[in-house]
């Protein structure tokens, strides 16, 4: 299919009726010119409310469940009856109300278990992206776009890593042009579910939080598409999150390795892994404001030639340092850092930072909050025998730091940055607590003290000069 247009629609862009009819409209404009597939993500704020279902019901809290459905219902009722014409009403409200029921009856059976099983959540959890994706394809309808709701259940195959799957690109594409294409050929536009998919033998997984984005560079991979525009509600990719920094400013353009660092290190425009499947194609990326839409935007490309020095800074603020030392000369630190890092890559959890000193022989590494215990109980159990008879020291915990990650090509040709950015940072008074340069030199990555973090964001935001003039 030629000059293929996939957009994505983010959380606060479908966000209530209103929103979704102006993402319909972004969309139907677009289709007048050309082939045009959209991805949704579930109603902002909905995921977690269908996740607060789930833990309420494995508590046996059926108090709590029956509250987060009374507002998961009600956001849907109140979207459906504010956007569709009246007609549509009754046969609208029942497909709402059939999703809806079939989240609960998986909800119901972890009720009554007192499980919460990674498979079953990612069974019921993309029902928000189901929910919309229904919502804007009848309201397209409605206005006479003809359009289907394509789930990506039947297009997205995955491996079974339940709750942070990767898709399997070759049986995708097939599924992809199998479901998709014919869709595109006859004229109707597909609304396709983000955040989720399948593995091959059929069982729903989930691409990780904020995976709709990575759904949307899969399917431009998959069908070739000539574009992808991902709106949200900033506008673009900004040299720091602008929540943090009021001052930041957008970038016009930055490189596929800029922005999959940025959003490797935190910056929650993108999800992590959205670039991956473009590349190899060099599919441009255009980051939009689908609240002020006639705004350019940032425009995502494969490579620049321009060397362009540090042009963001990013954080994160839910991590946590592990550290590890060996006690006795004997032992070789390499070989015990080798079997850490084993341990905890077989339990899938990502090393953020790694710092080691060669001369206490210790080392540390950064990973999410949320991945910690798995990491702790993976290096203790591969550690065993070493931290039994003391030849390791009892591994460390630290929950009170925060990464924070300083962007962009080129930067090796400005001597001198690494100093400034430290030296912004100490005149904060916040501590630097480790550091590490990826090979790329594409970043720095600095662990600070936690209560320092935001601080050491502005700081250096402002001593690299990124902000608005
Ligand atoms: P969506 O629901 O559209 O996927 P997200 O909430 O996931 O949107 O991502 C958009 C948010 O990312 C913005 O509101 C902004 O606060 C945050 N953000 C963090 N870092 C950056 C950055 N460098 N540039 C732009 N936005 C950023
Ligand atoms: N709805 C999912 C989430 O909140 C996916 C997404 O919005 O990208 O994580
Ligand atoms: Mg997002």
């Amino acid at each position: 299919m030629k000059n293929l247009l996939v957009m994505k629609f983010g959380g606060t862009s479908v966000g209530s009726a209103a929103r979704m009819r102006v993402a319909a409209r972004l969309a139907a404009e677009e289709r007048a010119r050309r082939p045009v597939a959209v991805v949704v993500s579930a109603m902002s704020k909905v995921t977690d409310l269908l996740l607060d279902a789930m833990r309420h019901a494995e508590a046996g809290d059926r108090a709590g469940m029956e509250t987060s459905l009374a507002a998961l219902r009600q956001r849907h009722e109140d979207a459906c009856r504010e956007l569709l014409p009246e007609t549509r009403h009754a046969a609208a409200m029942a497909e709402i109300h059939a999703r809806i029921a079939e989240f609960e009856r998986i909800a119901e059976g972890m009720a009554m278990l007192n499980v919460r099983p990674p498979r079953s959540v990612d069974e019921a959890v993309a029902t928000g992206e189901r929910l919309s994706a229904l919502l804007i394809s009848e309201y397209l309808a409605s206005e006479g776009v003809p359009a289907a709701v394509v789930d990506a259940i039947d297009v997205i195959v995955t491996d079974a890593v339940f709750g942070n799957a990767s898709p399997l690109m070759a049986p995708t594409r097939e599924k992809a042009r199998e479901r998709v294409l014919p869709l595109l050929k006859k004229g109707v536009l597909p609304v396709i579910t983000g955040f989720n998919g399948a593995t091959a033998d059929g069982r729903p997984t989930t691409l990780g939080r904020g995976g709709s984005d990575f759904s949307a560079s899969i399917l431009a991979a998959a069908l070739d598409a000539s574009e992808l525009w991902i709106w949200t509600d900033v506008d673009g990719i900004m040299s720091a999150d602008p929540k943090l920094a009021p001052d930041a400013a957008v970038l016009d353009e930055i490189t596929y390795a800029e922005a999959a660092e940025l959003a490797y290190n935190g910056a929650k425009v993108l999800h992590a892994r959205t670039l991956a499947p473009l590349i190899g194609k060099g599919i441009p990326v255009w980051s939009k404001n689908s609240f002020a839409p006639e705004k350019p935007g940032t425009k995502i490309v494969p490579t620049s030639s321009a060397a362009t020095g540090a042009r963001a800074v990013t954080s994160m603020a839910n991590v946590a340092l592990v550290s590890i030392e060996p006690a006795s000369p004997e032992l070789s630190a390499v070989q015990v850092m080798a079997r850490a890092i084993d341990a905890i890559a077989r339990v899938d959890v990502e090393v953020l930072v790694l710092s080691s000193s060669s001369y206490r022989q210790n080392f540390c590494f950064l990973v999410r909050e949320e991945e910690l215990e798995r990491a702790v109980e993976a290096i203790e159990a591969a550690l065993a025998l070493e931290l039994a008879h003391g030849y390791v020291r009892p591994v460390q915990v630290d929950r009170e730091v925060g990464l924070l990650a300083v962007v962009g090509e080129g930067m090796q040709g400005k001597p001198g940055l690494a100093g400034r950015v430290f030296t912004a940072i100490s005149r904060e008074r916040v501590n630097v607590i480790a550091i590490a340069q990826g090979a790329s030199e594409i970043s720095i990555a600095i662990v600070v003290r936690r209560d320092g973090l935001e601080k050491a964001v502005r700081a250096v935001h402002a001593e690299c000069g990124m902000g608005r003039r």
